[in-house]
């Protein structure tokens, strides 16, 4: 017992030591240049899109807080023009993180109604035990919301941002800059790998493969796709993933009908064996998925 305790210990430690080394090693930001002016940033969590416009910069998500100070480092370097809009494109700390370090008296945030409110209740904590300030609390809040769309103009470009209803969560914007054809569908889409569907914040099965079928009937064979994590992507991937999704939740479906229950479908292997190699290899495992798609359909 004691033996147990002290290893334990030891693993706690150890996690500890993880975590803190995971906050101090410094990430690797790289960018993708997409179009003239729109770029894709990655670094760690979800990806980021940059548009340079004619006098200011629109920025689509901001990753965590520990990366803000790199993160504007790498955005000097494609163009000195000031920062104007952020945009979030859901609330995940990943997406969001940096909000408060971006957001200065001369940066609008703007997101879904369900973005800012639950930024705010998710943070709540953090503020009452003193983890941060009221004035960063307050910059992290969106200071525009929207229920359905808005769109912004620059020059030439005309970007038009929209709600899509209970697909990764309940507060999903997609963003499309039409001049440049380029879309940030933000976490409705992970190339090339499993999604992550957040259940319990509003999230559903079939939200996200319509949320897709919304964004297929806008979209060209040129559009570029940023996603939310993994590879820029283009219309073709797009088709072959939400016929996938289909597959997968015609599968789930059945085994429903046959009566299974979650454990059953949670071991179930043949319900996503086509895909697993493929897309099974990140965040959401093929079990994770699995429990995903019986939840959210059952
Ligand atoms: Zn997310």
């Amino acid at each position: 017992m004691k033996f147990l305790k002290i290893l334990l210990t030891l693993n706690f430690l150890f996690l500890g030591f993880l975590k803190l080394q995971g906050q101090n090693k410094k990430v690797e930001i790289k960018t993708e240049k997409l179009t003239d002016n729109i770029y894709m940033i990655t670094g760690q969590g979800g990806n980021i899109g940059v548009f340079i416009g004619e006098e200011k910069l629109f920025m689509i998500d901001d990753q965590f807080d520990h990366l803000s100070e790199q993160l504007k480092e790498c955005i000097s370097k494609l163009s000195n023009k000031p920062l104007s809009i952020l945009f979030n494109t859901h609330m995940h700390g990943d997406h969001t993180g940096g909000n408060a370090n971006f957001n200065s008296d001369k940066v609008t945030l703007v997101a879904h109604d369900n973005v800012r409110k639950r930024v705010k209740t998710n943070n709540l904590e953090k503020l009452r035990e003193k983890k941060i300030d009221t004035n960063y609390f307050t910059r992290m809040l969106p200071e525009i919301t929207f229920s359905n769309d808005i769109t912004f103009y620059d020059g030439d470009e005309t970007i038009m941002a929209f709600h899509v209803h209970n697909a990764h969560t309940d507060g999903d914007a997609i963003v499309y800059f039409m001049n440049n054809n380029v879309l940030h569908m933000g976490d409705t889409y992970f190339s090339k790998r499993y999604p992550f569907i957040d259940l319990k914040s509003g999230g559903s099965v079939d939200g996200y493969i319509d949320a897709h079928k919304k964004v297929l009937l806008l979209i060209n064979d040129e559009t570029k796709i940023i996603p939310g994590h993994g590879k820029s992507s283009d219309k073709k991937e797009l088709q072959e993933y939400v016929l996938m999704l289909e597959d997968l939740k015609a599968n789930t479906l059945k085994a429903i009908a046959e009566g299974k229950s979650l454990e059953e479908v949670q071991n179930s292997k043949t319900i996503s064996s086509k895909y697993d190699a493929t897309h099974g290899n990140g965040f959401i495992n093929p079990e994770k998925l699995r429990t995903t798609f019986y939840t959210s359909l059952k």
